[in-house]
């Protein structure tokens, strides 16, 4: 069922602390923790507690909580002193753009100049 743990699912098992990750931010129904493979020196994944596939689905089924990830990214580019310089914050959605993990996740990126478009 949407929003259920999936037990296949690596972010579920983050969510569940049966993954071990650097958590930097939680909130009643996100968490965020570092990218285990930065792509900038501030490199978050900041995502829903409930399992959606995608940012899509997410926005569909409680997007109350999608805010909650949004306002989450911007909490922790203030955390992380990126907010002043510029951040990016990403859903990568389906495999043709780099989705490899199919629990929504917003990455949030900074640090460094990001070109445009993006690869
Ligand atoms: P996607 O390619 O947009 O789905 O992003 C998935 C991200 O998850 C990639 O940037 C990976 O580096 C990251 N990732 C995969 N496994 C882990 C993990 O165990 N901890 C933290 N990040 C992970």
């Amino acid at each position: 069922m949407a929003g259920e743990p999936q037990a296949d699912c690596l972010f579920c098992k983050i969510v569940a602390g049966e993954v071990p990750a650097t958590i930097v931010h939680e909130t009643d129904t996100t968490v965020a923790f570092r990218d285990i493979n930065p792509q900038a020196p501030t490199h978050v994944l900041v995502i829903p507690k409930a399992h959606h596939r995608d940012a899509a689905a997410l926005a569909e089924a409680e997007p109350q909580v999608a805010a909650d990830v949004l306002r989450a990214a911007r909490t922790i580019a203030a955390d992380e002193g990126v907010e002043s310089t510029g951040y990016r914050v990403v859903f990568n959605t389906g495999p043709g753009a780099g989705q490899t993990v199919f629990h929504t996740h917003a990455h949030l990126l900074g640090g460094r100049g990001l070109e445009w478009p993006p690869g």
